[in-house]
């Protein structure tokens, strides 16, 4: 009896057949139709998108000097009332234009967590935590970073959130008033990062046709659909969430800011990313992550895998799988984001 709502969803899991599903012949006429009205269709389901922005309005708030790198805070306007702040590092041998990452942390206590800061934004020891400070190595590496707070965490909380603990988000309450509004957290997100690039693009320290971006867990999953719908990320890595729906977000428990109305229905996360090729795509995931399963990765990077073959890309899209949990790996991802943006 007890099994009976199980395999009432197993059911509907295997009726669901995606209206988007990634074309599976090398046919340009066909892919190009494909991606239009696929990315037409997820901007849709993602909502959120304001009809224009204003002025970008950047300032610099504070700059401090670190060992490894020049470390600013600055602030530049969203959509009207939305003021998106971010520490931006810039490598301390930087003579000319150098290109850029976008790296969008987890949940966690925000951006501060990948870019070496405590959460009251004191300067620690690099490398603690999940997410392994991956902000500040690609600085090091030599790539100019901007890190975005993300609605929901750090500075972008309810005041009642910010009052209970540096890693309470606001995910909840944020998510449910969006929805109930017609509007999605992962697509507020989403054009978040997109204006992320409006503001590299802006700086002359950034050669603005060389940017790329890293991501893990929530922020690997909002630029999974930022890669898919914006062409200027030119690399993409996406660390702990690339997976199946059907494995991760519909079968474990998830927070509420993952949920898409309608996009299930339309493609699985595999046809998401394929919106990517033959733009290069970077997937890693620990052996034992339990809230993204092997499984689910795997069978997504076997369907992008055989896309990008189709396409005499396969050079452009690898998968890590790491032993251990749900967290960053680097080293091979590093080197693939070095590779195909410092051409
Ligand atoms: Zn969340």
């Amino acid at each position: 009896m007890m099994k009976d709502m199980d395999t009432y969803f197993e059911r509907l899991y295997d009726q669901n057949q995606p209206q988007y599903a990634m074309p599976r012949e090398r046919n340009q006429a066909c892919w190009e139709n494909w991606r239009e009205s696929w990315q037409k269709a997820l901007k849709s389901d993602l909502a959120s998108f304001p009809a224009q922005y204003g002025e970008l309005n950047a300032r610099t708030i504070s700059e401090v000097k670190r060992k490894e790198f020049r470390q600013q805070l600055v602030v530049f306007d969203g959509e009207e009332g939305m003021q998106i702040p971010a520490y931006l590092l810039i490598p301390n041998d930087l003579v000319k234009p150098a290109p850029a990452i976008i790296a969008v942390a987890g949940h966690g206590a925000g951006m501060t967590e990948i870019a070496g800061l405590t959460p009251q934004h004191e300067v620690r020891d690099l490398g603690e935590g999940y997410q392994k400070d991956f902000a500040a190595v690609l600085c090091m590496k030599g790539f100019v970073v901007l890190v975005p707070e993300m609605l929901g965490f750090g500075m972008r909380r309810f005041e009642e959130d910010k009052q209970k603990s540096a890693s309470q988000s606001s995910c909840f309450r944020m998510s449910m008033n969006l929805l109930m509004m017609g509007k999605t957290m992962a697509g507020v997100r989403v054009r978040d990062v997109m204006r992320s690039i409006d503001y590299l693009q802006s700086l002359p320290m950034v050669k603005g046709d060389q940017i790329g971006a890293m991501g893990i867990s929530g922020g690997g999953t909002t630029l999974m659909y930022t890669a898919a719908l914006d062409e200027r990320l030119k690399a993409t890595v996406i660390s702990g969430a690339a997976c199946t729906y059907r494995d991760s977000i519909l079968k474990i428990f998830h927070c509420s800011d993952n949920f898409v109305p309608q996009v299930y229905g339309h493609g699985e996360m595999c046809d998401v990313l394929g919106l990517c090729l033959p733009r290069p795509l970077f997937l890693e995931a620990g052996r034992d992550d339990d809230i993204f399963p092997l499984c689910g990765v795997k069978s997504c990077y076997e369907a992008l895998h055989k896309a990008y073959q189709i396409w005499d890309a396969e050079d452009r899209v690898e998968l890590d799988v790491f032993e251990g949990g749900h967290q960053i790996h680097g080293g091979r991802s590093y080197e693939f984001l070095q590779k195909w943006l410092k051409k």
